[in-house]
This record gives C-alpha cells, structure tokens and sequence, in this order.
C-alpha cells in the first residue's frame, strides 16, 4: 500500500511516523487543560474529544470518547473501528473539503502531554521469542533444559499486574526484594542488584469475549484493536529466588512502560507476515490460518546519565514464534474471559545475533560479559538513572508507521517504610 497523502504537509514526509496511513490512538492535554483522546497526523494531534461532542464523529448512540481513554471505542469493536478509521482519512486526506471545519482541532504534537491511552482491564506477558526462552533458561537451568519440554506446543505466559502499567515518560524506581545468590545460606531484603528491561510489543484486546467461551484464532485476530511497544522491566536477582514454581510475581510487579500511541490492527494490516516454520505441529486450536505476525523493526536506546544514548539491541517482531492472536486464542482456551483493556506482552523479542537480543540478562549473558557502551562506560544491568528507550518502525511504500517512543528512567531505590535491619 502506497502513502495516503493529507493536507497536512508534515503527515507526508516517509519517514514522518504519523501518515494518514498510520492514526494512532492516545490521550492528551496542552497547556494544562483537560485529558481528551487524540489521534497523531504528521506534527499535530487530533481532538477526537471535542470533535465527537461537535458531533463530527458519532460512534454509538452515546458518547464513546468523552473519557480520556480509548476502551469505551475499543469495546464496540471491529465495524465501529473501521467506521473511525473512514471518518479520520475522509476529514484529512489530501484535498479534503473538510480541511476550515478540521483545523481547531488540531494541536501541535510538540506541546502536547501524554498519558495512558487506555485503562489496563488485566495485563498478561508471554514467552513466545525461542531465542530469549532457550538464551534464559541456558543460564537458569543449563543448557540441556534450557527449552521447556511445553515450550513448542504452548505460548506460555503468566498474569501480571495492570496497576503499574504506565506511559513512556514515567520513572521507574529500583525495586526492593528477596536476594538469594547461588551460595547464599539464606536470603536478604535489598534493592535490587540486576534490574533488566525487556523490549516486547503489547496486543491492545478491543473487543470482550464471553465467560465461558473460549475464541478461535480468527476470532482473537479480530478482538486486537492495537499494539504498543511494551518495556517489562524485570528484576532478575528477584527472579532467580522466587519463580520456581509459580512463575515472575514480584519480579515483574514494579512497573511496565508502554508507548503513548496504540496503532490499530488496521494500520499494521500491510505489514503481515507468515509465522516462522513450526517445528513441531500445533494442536488444532492454534494452528496459523495466514499470516498473523508483524515485520515491524524494533530498538533499544540506552542513555546513562549524562552520557550519550547508544543503540545496543535490534530485531524485530516477526522473530517471535507465538502470533498475539495465537496467544489470546490460548488464553480463552479455559473458559476466562477478556475484557476491553486486556493487555498481552509478547515476551522479549530476540533475535538470532547477539546485536538482536532483547533483554541485558541476554546482552551482558548474566553478567559475564559486560556490554560496552563507549567512553570506557559498560553494564551488565542497569544502574539508577539509565534511560531505556524503545522504538519500533514498520517501513512502507514511501510511509513509515511509529509508535512513539516508549521510555523511562530508572531512578534510585526509594528505601522501604520500615527501619533498616
Ligand atoms: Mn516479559
């Protein structure tokens, strides 16, 4: 598909990450007012908030977009998205004779503060990357148990926490824990000594499914209303000491950084591609029907404070193993429902190479082999007040879909309510 060109002049740039090709959803306020819903063109934001209550948008018989967040659109599902999406390109394509009624409602993306674009109904993070499942458990387990004997029929994951999803921009604190090295007698309460990121994508799930009923793939390929670029911060030495047997509980409860843009199933549609070659058959009820992956290009950016940002991973989401719709079909497989908000990690997206690896577990390989960053600077894991920075890119014909950045900083151990022991 070729660039859709808009009037506005900066949507038309290729490698502009907002073209009309793209409309991303998200939340924002200028200048101290309200949180309204907005979808980026080029250099601007939309006001899909106050175009809705001027009534140039109608999407149900009510309002849908008078909170500031996108689950109440999300929840109407795929003919109402589409119905959007219309609207949108028919109000700013190029030559549009809407262009004196669209132009108040739009706001310079440069002054514009963004926030969560929906509420987090329940978050689940996934495993499906068989390079960062067989590079982890090398190092966990050895490398003869490194793949789980389950981990080629079923996209394993486990329920996180939605309460401390937040938005690029947000600090992050280093967390407190239950440290257990290897020689250790007995365990310690510390802050943690190897907190990682994760670069993953998340399914944005639109549409709810019912109690009881689990989905066909194709059905779940449907409920996704969008993706984002995920960060699962993750506290390793917390890992190592309580994951067995129950899976990441408070290693993974500190904080998962999203980019302030979903991009719509719709916008990603040119950029499908096959699953890889499956080793071995999948049961019935997640065997690929077409092409339910992505080719969309992905980074990690470390910053260390006053230092320069430097680019130490990049890969790319067709490398996972686990489509997000095999991995939402799974996860109805039992009878739970999903709700409008519900939100699915894809687990760490790594590549073949070392330069593709998507975690600092699997960069520094645990510590042993400490990443150079320059200027003599190295890390194994991250210290406080490092930026983690994640971009992903889809690259069309003449277009460049973005997601903004999606990035936080790690900030210094806030010390617990209690005196030191
Ligand atoms: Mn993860």
């Amino acid at each position: 598909m070729p660039l859709m060109p808009s009037w506005i002049e900066a949507a038309n740039a290729p490698d502009c990450p907002f073209p009309l090709n793209n409309l991303p959803c998200g939340v924002f306020s200028v200048a101290g007012g309200p949180r309204h819903c907005g979808v980026a063109i080029g250099d601007r934001i939309l006001d899909v908030t106050a175009m809705e209550k001027a009534e140039l948008i109608s999407l149900a018989d009510r309002p849908v977009l008078d909170k500031p967040e996108w689950n109440a659109v999300m929840a109407l599902g795929p003919a109402a998205w589409e119905r959007l999406r219309h609207l949108l390109i028919g109000f700013l394509r190029a030559k549009s004779d809407l262009q004196t009624t669209i132009e108040p409602y739009l706001h310079p993306l440069a002054s514009a503060e963004m926030y969560m674009p929906f509420s987090v109904a329940e978050y689940t993070d996934f495993y499906a990357s068989k390079q960062h499942a067989t590079n982890v458990g090398t190092m966990f387990r050895g490398k003869d148990n490194a793949l789980p004997p389950n981990w080629l029929h079923i996209p394993i994951g486990y329920n996180g926490r939605a309460s401390s999803v937040v938005v690029s921009g947000t600090d992050v604190f280093r967390p407190w824990g239950q440290l257990k090295g290897p020689q250790d007698d007995a365990p310690r309460f510390a802050p943690c000594e190897r907190f990682d990121f994760e670069l993953e994508m998340g399914a944005v799930v639109g549409t709810p499914s019912r109690y009881g009923r689990p989905v066909t793939l194709a059905e779940a390929d449907a409920m996704i209303f969008g993706y984002v670029l995920l960060n699962d911060w993750s506290a390793r030495d917390i890992q190592a000491w309580e994951y067995q047997p129950l899976g990441p509980f408070q290693s993974k409860a500190t904080a998962t950084t999203i980019s302030p843009w979903i991009v719509t199933r719709a916008a990603l549609e040119p950029f499908r591609v096959d699953a890889p070659e499956r080793e071995v058959p999948l049961l019935p009820y997640l065997q690929d029907s077409g092409p339910m992956h992505y080719n969309i290009e992905l980074e990690v950016e470390l910053t260390p404070q006053g230092g320069a940002p430097k680019v130490i991973s990049r890969t790319n989401f067709r490398e996972l193993y686990y489509s997000a719709a095999q991995q939402l079909a799974h996860h109805t497989s039992a009878g739970g429902p999903m709700r409008a908000g519900d939100l699915l990690g894809s687990g760490t997206v790594s590549g073949d190479t070392r330069e593709s690896r998507g975690s600092l577990l699997e960069l520094s390989w645990g510590g042993k082999e400490p990443l150079d960053l320059g200027s003599g600077v190295s890390r194994s894991f991250l210290q406080d007040n490092d930026r983690v920075t994640l971009r992903g890119l889809a690259r069309g014909d003449g277009y460049t879909i973005g997601f903004g950045d999606c990035s936080g900083t790690l900030r210094p151990a806030i010390a617990p309510p209690w005196p030191a022991a």
